[in-house]
């Protein structure tokens, strides 16, 4: 692929008033199949595509048919206790044991978490999902009577220094659940006037303690439904062996969005023990979720799940591939990032995606099409971005892949050459490497 061209220049006053526009991609591949095209972007937004633009442009570069795609959306991810493993030693400091014993990892270490340290990590993973390109995060937080809102207060703080770089949206993430300690509720109620966003779900976390996964989702509804906002739930995380319809959370669910008409307003995270459902209960389970336009998030459990199979280790994902058959929103997204709950991730979703490739048998050059739109403009959705996606008026949040399609991205985990957020340049990325023919001596 030869070099490619950029050619930065002043803005001045004169040229502002000559209409000279901020930034001009030439000849970059879209994923709509409409052909190489050029891309004008001025104030923030995109305000042209088409062939030949003739803009004068204080950024222009020649992306030679190289991929823009807009920003990558990061839909479910828990920032607050990300990066909490040594930085320059990722992996996980004690032998995997059980899910259990993960939990305890995170309630042992969140306690001691201050504001200031829960900023530092933040900070530090909002970063580099920009360097690889996300601008747009929706990021749990834990939220309980014990912790109060700290952590909450730390990535309000997080968002509104990193505002011209990333859109973060919040859910109020039950850690303790709703009901098991005194208070909670209330508390959820005064999170959202403290700037949270979207409300979580979590039943899994109060199992046990006489609260029923139905109690404890249709709480958050309600609340969601009092307040007017989105709800994001953490459904059916586990994989028995077999399940009926009525052990489904995402059924429940599905029934009381529909019966409450909040069509389009949650998105379900994992759905796992969907996979343990017999086709024809699948299926039953599918056509509900649809019916309530649920939008459903794979996450990485292939990692987290089947520890306990001593052979035919199960998967643990979601069905994924029926459900975006049935015409479901479906996205994927890192969930955690080198914490207690997994050690490994880069806040990078062509990372993610490939790993989604294999556990999910997506491998057609149209699969890894999908991938990369299950992590754009289906993530997008789910988040209700407004603006965004590549069309005249939407905000110029940009990609440049240094791939020419999809699925070279994918496959050949594309360097994310420019990254954009409303039409600023935010990060630039460079991969370099030098072949040589013969070796090169070296001089003592
Ligand atoms: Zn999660």
């Amino acid at each position: 692929m030869p070099a490619f061209s950029a050619c930065l220049t002043q803005k001045t006053l004169a040229q502002v008033q000559d209409s000279m526009i901020d930034v001009l991609l030439c000849n970059a591949s879209v994923q709509d199949g409409t052909g190489v095209q050029d891309f004008a972007v001025d104030q923030g937004k995109l305000v042209a595509r088409g062939v030949k633009l003739d803009y004068p442009a204080v950024l222009k570069i020649d992306l030679q048919g190289r991929l823009l795609i807009p920003g990558f959306v990061e839909s479910h991810v828990h920032l607050d206790i990300a990066l909490m493993n040594d930085w320059d030693h990722p992996g996980r400091p004690k032998p995997f044991r059980s899910p259990a014993e993960l939990n305890q990892a995170v309630e042992q270490r969140r306690k001691s978490f201050t504001c200031q340290d829960i900023e530092l990590r933040a900070s530090r993973a909002v970063e580099l999902a920009s360097r690889h390109g996300v601008t747009a995060m929706r990021a749990q937080c834990h939220i309980d009577p014990e912790v109060g809102l700290h952590h909450l207060e730390a990535l309000v703080a997080v968002r509104e220094k990193y505002r011209d770089r990333i859109t973060l949206q919040i859910v109020a993430f039950p850690q303790q659940g709703l009901f098991s300690r005194p208070g909670s509720l209330d508390l959820f109620i005064d999170a959202f006037r403290r700037g949270a966003d979207v409300m979580g779900c979590a039943s899994n976390l109060e199992r046990g303690q006489g609260v029923s996964f139905r109690e404890h989702i249709d709480a958050a509804l309600d609340l969601a439904m009092e307040i007017d906002v989105d709800l994001d739930l953490h459904a059916d995380l586990g994989i028995p062996p077999v399940v009926g319809l009525e052990d489904l959370e995402v059924v429940h669910t599905a029934r009381r969005v529909i019966e409450r008409g909040y069509q389009g307003r949650v998105t379900a995270g994992h759905v796992c023990a969907l996979d343990s459902a017999p086709p024809e209960v699948a299926e039953e389970a599918i056509a509900l979720i649809q019916e309530a336009q649920i939008s459903v998030i794979s996450q990485p459990d292939m990692y987290r799940l089947g520890r306990e199979d001593t052979w035919h280790v199960r998967r643990g994902l979601t069905r994924v591939r029926q459900l975006l058959a049935a015409g479901i929103n479906v996205a994927y997204a890192s969930n955690n990032v080198r914490d207690a709950y997994r050690p490994m991730g880069n806040f990078d979703l062509l990372e993610e995606g490939e790993i989604l490739a294999y556990g999910a048998h997506m491998d057609s050059v149209e699969e890894l099409e999908t991938l990369l739109k299950m992590c754009t403009y289906n993530a997008a959705r789910l988040m209700r971005l407004e603006g965004y996606g590549l069309q005249p008026g939407c905000q110029a949040d940009l990609v440049v892949l240094d791939a020419l399609s999809p699925s070279a991205a994918i496959v050949g985990q594309a360097e994310k050459l420019y990254v954009f957020k409303s039409g600023r340049l935010v990060a630039q990325n460079l991969r370099t490497s030098q072949l040589f023919s013969h070796p090169v001596p070296v001089q003592g």
